[in-house]
């Protein structure tokens, strides 16, 4: 597993990040990373757009 396949901590804060999916009749539609701490988010992506595309977006931003 490379360091791009895991969320790095939240660039604000430093505390945890994770994935946070949302739900139409139980079936995930969107994703987004949120950290835990602060709150602080990506937008919302489809689902399709995948998790290991998402954790870059996030890990893009805990890079700036
Ligand atoms: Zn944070």
């Amino acid at each position: 597993m490379s360091a791009t396949d895991k969320l790095l901590p939240c660039p604000f804060c430093g505390g945890a990040p994770r994935i946070q999916h949302l739900f139409m009749a139980d079936e995930p539609t969107h994703s987004r990373v949120i950290c835990t701490n602060c709150h602080v988010k990506t937008d919302y992506y489809v689902y399709e757009f995948g998790e290991r595309n998402i954790i870059k977006v996030w890990n893009r931003r805990a890079e700036d």
